[in-house]
């Protein structure tokens, strides 16, 4: 069994115990060290990848920050940890510095199922600031429904109740929609990362959504 210290996980609604980002910024960082962390991180082994995409806390323009985590054999860290270094200037706990500096890393061989992830050493790292990053991810992208819906249902018209198009639609209008045919807009507001859950919530009821991103 391998136990691995987990670093870079940053808090969202559903993990409001997690570190945030916006606590470590420290733009005056030594930028040589900085670099060299930049790239320890990107250059690591691929322990695994997760269907879903993550998001930046801090609402830049690059929404989807990466799907994989890294290792170096002591530590495991989300793909999205070199972003924030490059453009948030994120400086990590000094502990991590001095592994990066000691060059401490060693490769991982299977079988990967005897993987523990420890959070305790990251969760209680405070960083240095008193600001805050955001808990949501911003809303980039329009929901669209394709029509006439193959499947029609209680469950599916609850589920799409849910969003703006629907919510004050009547079980009758919404069933008049729903045999109709082409493509509606149904929600303007859908964050990416959202989008997978909902694609698959979706596809298991027996209707089609589609996401097109807004600028
Ligand atoms: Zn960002």
């Amino acid at each position: 069994m391998r136990e691995l210290k987990m670093l870079g996980f940053w808090r969202s609604k559903n993990e409001p115990f997690l570190p945030d980002p916006a606590k470590f910024i420290d733009d005056l960082w030594d930028k040589k060290e900085r670099l060299m962390v930049f790239k320890y991180l990107k250059s690591a082994q691929i322990l695994s990848a997760s269907p879903g995409s993550s998001w930046c806390r801090f609402r830049c323009k690059k929404k989807y920050v990466g799907s994989v985590t890294y290792t170096d054999g002591m530590y495991v860290w989300p793909e999205g940890l070199s972003h924030y270094i490059d453009v948030h200037f994120l400086r990590l706990p000094d502990e991590f510095i001095q592994h990066v500096i000691r060059n401490e890393k060693s490769h991982l061989g299977p079988p990967y199922d005897e993987i523990i992830f420890n959070k305790d050493w990251w969760i209680n790292q405070k960083g240095w600031n008193d600001s805050e990053s955001f808990l949501t991810p911003g809303f980039c992208g329009e929901l669209w429904l394709r029509l006439p819906a193959v499947s029609i249902s209680q469950e599916v018209i609850k589920f799409l109740r849910s969003f703006h198009y629907f919510s004050a639609k009547s079980t009758r209008e919404t069933l008049e929609v729903l045999k109709s045919e082409g493509r509606i807009l149904i929600s303007e507001e859908i964050a990416y990362c959202d989008f997978y859950d909902i694609h698959e919530k979706a596809a298991k009821l027996g209707i089609q959504v589609d996401y097109v991103e807004v600028e």
